[in-house]
């Protein structure tokens, strides 16, 4: 038979060993603790082997009561262990389950785009500055001298009424401008022949329909120098479409009246939207008119004191909307001012 100590040493290994093995069972801290409890606690397991040590002969007792404190010393060594490692897991479960996902996706910022008239006017002037035109800009406000007198508009003349205008109240013969040939007039008088100018800019007239806004563009081009003829309207004028609408689209004149040219012509071309075979905004004709041209008449040349024996010149005003209209097949001309943000993206640029 073993002696007391034996058995007692015996006991303490199987004691350290099961609390170990117990100790890396724990799954988390709070289940650590009661396994610290029943094991090293006030009346843990260890307690109950070191009340044996008073049963114990006088000089085993030294021996085993430093074994019992080697086991404790060791069992708490072991759970501070088992404690950190429980600590690092469940401090990476927080992680994982407070985690943010960085990759969703942000609020993207909508870049903004030019009007499409903008656009437009833009492209336009272009296309004529490659060609040699300076461009030129003339007041909104006019007065009727730049407006209608210069352009060979007298008072009494029917195209006055046909201008639908508006006055400014007050301003004696101030006036929205109807059109941006006052501008010719501006850059004649201001300057000598030769003459080479696109003017883009916004007109006014007291009008309102599918087709028709109080407020649109226009770009009028013209120029004055020795030997203009028709011929370089025509050239020029097919040039531009083609630029514009990026195709080789045929080009008629026909004879039209306009007070400040002589000759006058209506331009129109070959419908963009259907190649000339006929469609809806053609009306079947395969044609569309899409300004108004001609020569420019000596009385607008005598009022900016350039001598029509000498110089003659061209000019043409295109209507703005009517032309990003026709490229892009827009049917109502009210859309690019309702400011529907879709119809503003799809077509500015
Ligand atoms: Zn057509």
């Amino acid at each position: 038979m073993t002696s007391g100590g034996e058995s007692l040493k015996q006991e303490l290994e199987a004691l350290q060993k099961e609390a170990k093995h117990a100790f890396t069972q724990a799954l988390d801290l709070a289940a650590l603790d009661q396994l610290r409890v029943k094991y090293l606690g006030k009346k843990g397991s260890l307690t109950e082997v070191l009340k044996g040590v008073g049963k114990l002969y006088p000089e085993e007792r030294p021996v085993v009561g430093r074994n019992v404190n080697e086991v404790k010393d060791d069992l708490e060594g072991y759970l501070e262990i088992c404690r950190n490692v429980l600590k690092d897991e469940q401090g990476l479960l927080r992680v994982e389950a407070e985690r943010i996902d960085v990759t969703l996706p942000g609020r993207s910022q909508m870049p903004g785009v030019r009007h499409p008239v903008q656009a437009g006017l833009d492209e336009m002037s272009e296309i004529f500055m490659h060609m040699g035109f300076e461009v030129a800009e003339g007041p909104e406000i006019e007065d009727e001298f730049h407006n209608f007198d210069a352009l060979n508009i007298p008072p009494e003349h029917p195209a006055r009424a046909m201008h639908d205008t508006f006055f400014i109240e007050g301003g004696d013969d101030m006036l929205l401008r109807t059109h941006t040939s006052p501008v010719q007039i501006r850059a004649m008088l201001d300057g000598e022949p030769p003459l080479a100018i696109v003017a883009p800019g916004r007109v006014f007239r007291c009008d309102y329909d599918v087709t028709h806004s109080p407020m649109f563009h226009q770009v009028e081009v013209f120029k004055v120098g020795r030997g203009v003829s028709m011929a370089h309207l025509k050239g020029v004028l097919h040039h531009f479409l083609n630029a514009y609408f990026g195709r080789d689209l045929p080009i008629r004149l026909r004879p039209s009246y306009f007070p400040f040219t002589e000759p006058s012509a209506e331009v129109d071309m070959g419908c963009a939207i259907c190649d000339g075979k006929g469609c809806r905004v053609c009306k079947g004709s395969g044609w569309v008119e899409v300004l108004g041209s001609g020569m420019i008449h000596p009385n607008v040349l005598k009022a900016v004191n350039i001598d029509s024996e000498v110089y003659s010149g061209f000019a043409f005003g295109l209507g703005v909307e009517r032309l990003v209209m026709l490229k892009h097949g827009i049917p109502d001309l009210r859309l690019f001012f309702e400011n529907d943000v879709r119809f503003l993206r799809r077509v500015g640029r």
